[in-house]
This record gives C-alpha cells, sequence and structure tokens, in this order.
C-alpha cells in the first residue's frame, strides 16, 4: 500500500465510523414507535380502572358489592393481558426489524467505506442466514426476545398486582396511579436500556462477521470521548487486538456501552482524527487518557467530584 493509497483508505475508515454512528442513531429513533404504544397502554388502562373502579371510591374506601368488584377487577385484568401481549408482540416485531437492518448496514458499510479505499476490493454479502443468527444470538443464557418476554410478564404481574391492592383496601387511587405509571416507567426504561445495547451488540457482529469473512486481521477499541464513557471502555481506548484473540474486548461491554471494536486495514494503524464527544469537534487522534488529561475532563462515573 503507497502513500496516497493509505491516505485514501484513511478516509473510508473514518467514513466507516461515522456510517456506524448513523446506523446507530436511526435505530435508536425508530425505537420510539414503541414509546408511544406504551404511553396509550398507560393512559388506557388508567381510564379504564377510573371508569369501572375509581367511581365506586368513597372518602376513604371502596364502595363496591362483591360481584360488581369482581366483574370490575376482571375486566380491567382482561385488558392488561391483552395490551401487555400485543406490546410484547409489537416490541418483538420492530426491534427484529431494527435490528435486522442495522446487521446488514452495519456489514455493507464495512464493506462499502474499506471497498472504496482499496481499489479492485471485493467484500463477500453477508449472508441472511448469519444475519438471523446474529439478531437471536444469546448472552448470558437469553437473548432479547426472551428478555422482553420477562420484562412484560413482570410489568403484566405487577400492574394486576397494584390493582388488586387497590380492590382489597390495601392501596389508595393515588398510590396505585402513582405505582402504575412508575411501573410503566420503569418498563421503558427496560425497552431503552435493551434497545441501546442490542443495537451496539448486533454492530458489533456485525463488523466480526465481516472481519472473519474478508481477511481482516487487526481491530481497534474506540470509545466515546466524553465525561460518560464507562471505566472498562477508557481503559481499552486505543488499544488494538488480533481478530482472533479469543480475549478480545467485544463491545458492548457493559449495558448502554457505546465503544466499538473496529476493524482496521494492518497493525499500528491509527485514523489521524477522531471526534471529540464533548464539543462535537474533529480533534487529533490520541487515547482516552491522553484526550481526558490534555482537556480537564472530568468524568462523571469514573471521577469523584470535587468538594466545594
Ligand atoms: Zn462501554
Amino acid at each position: 500500500m503507497d502513500k496516497e493509497q493509505k491516505k485514501e483508505l484513511e478516509a473510508y475508515i473514518v467514513l466507516a465510523l461515522i456510517l456506524s454512528g448513523g446506523i446507530y442513531e436511526i435505530a435508536i429513533k425508530r425505537v420510539k414507535s414503541i414509546y408511544s404504544k406504551q404511553a396509550k397502554d398507560l393512559d388506557k388502562i388508567l381510564e379504564v380502572v377510573g371508569g369501572k373502579i375509581l367511581t365506586s371510591w368513597a372518602e376513604d374506601r371502596l364502595v363496591i358489592s362483591a360481584t360488581k368488584g369482581k366483574e370490575a377487577l376482571d375486566e380491567v385484568n382482561t385488558l392488561v393481558t391483552k395490551l401487555m401481549a400485543e406490546e410484547l408482540k409489537l416490541e418483538t416485531k420492530t426491534l427484529t426489524d431494527i435490528l435486522g437492518e442495522v446487521a446488514a448496514e452495519q456489514y455493507t458499510a464495512q464493506g462499502y467505506s474499506i471497498g472504496l479505499g482499496l481499489k479492485g476490493y471485493k467484500y463477500s454479502d453477508a449472508k441472511l442466514k448469519t444475519i438471523e443468527e446474529i439478531i437471536s444470538e444469546r448472552v448470558d443464557g437469553m437473548n432479547w426476545i426472551n428478555r422482553t418476554g420477562v420484562n412484560k410478564a413482570q410489568l403484566e404481574a405487577s400492574l394486576k398486582d397494584e390493582i388488586a391492592k387497590l380492590m382489597k383496601g390495601e392501596s389508595t387511587p393515588e398510590k396505585m396511579t402513582r405505582n402504575v405509571k412508575k411501573q410503566f416507567g420503569m418498563s421503558a426504561f427496560d425497552t431503552e436500556r435493551l434497545a441501546r445495547t442490542e443495537t451496539a451488540r448486533v454492530q458489533g457482529r456485525a463488523n466480526e462477521e465481516f472481519a472473519k469473512e474478508n481477511g481482516v486481521e487487526t481491530q481497534l477499541f474506540i470509545a466515546t470521548l466524553d465525561n460518560r464513557t464507562s471505566n472498562t471502555c477508557q481503559h481499552f481506548d486505543g488499544q488494538e487486538f488480533d481478530v482472533n484473540d479469543p480475549n478480545k474486548p467485544i463491545p458492548p461491554l457493559h449495558p448502554f456501552c457505546r465503544s466499538i471494536l473496529s476493524n482496521i486495514p494492518e497493525r499500528g494503524w491509527r485514523p489521524t482524527t477522531r471526534r471529540d464527544n464533548l464539543t462535537n469537534d474533529t480533534v487529533a487522534w490520541q487515547d482516552y487518557e491522553a484526550w481526558k488529561k490534555e482537556n480537564g475532563v472530568v468524568n462523571i462515573y469514573t471521577d469523584k467530584k470535587s468538594k466545594g
């Protein structure tokens, strides 16, 4: 590879990194349709509880006959079951679509950028079966579809429990409403954590697959230059690894991890620039530690807050 080619290749790998960031951002935006369904379901449940149960609330207790009470509770529980099944279906379908596209786009972005950089370079296409395997891969014995099912079942059980407590006089309308909103809030947070972590995982796995299929030998760990980067990711930032190293760190290394293990053309290769995520500027290549020192950055997770 001559100097000119190297320069060209650099530009394209930087392009691959930008594409990778773009693929992630687009994926996360698409998850919003899930949140709007969750918000509607919360409103619907509170509305039906209001109409069927809270109308019988007088002073500080529920005044309702056993028959009517049972009827109302059955109706609310049936609604909760139905809405949770709809949410599970929607979330599984939406995330399956998003993650499938992420895997294919990430793989193509790798080939596209490296292919543009090297004249005559042809990369092999991602296989459909590989993409399916990447999406459904298990981490710690469960994949994201299993986790979504568990989260939804937990939400369903806790919603029913809150409403049952109200019926039994163990709660108040205010307390029930507060707790139901809280449960939905926790569920939305689970969805976001899962979507972000899974998107990062699928991107990482697509890079791995590209490396395997196309003879890439070396990878570079790139974390994010800002004040939220985890201790582990700060430590690995700027280190290179053999593709076949069984101990190499493959992101995501923790929930919400934003690091990547980027395919690079050869040992010792580094981009000349990178993005400073605090200022949104392009800065000369340096590792996290050097960047942090130079800019006096205080990391919100790993640096003790100074007193005063
Ligand atoms: Zn990380």
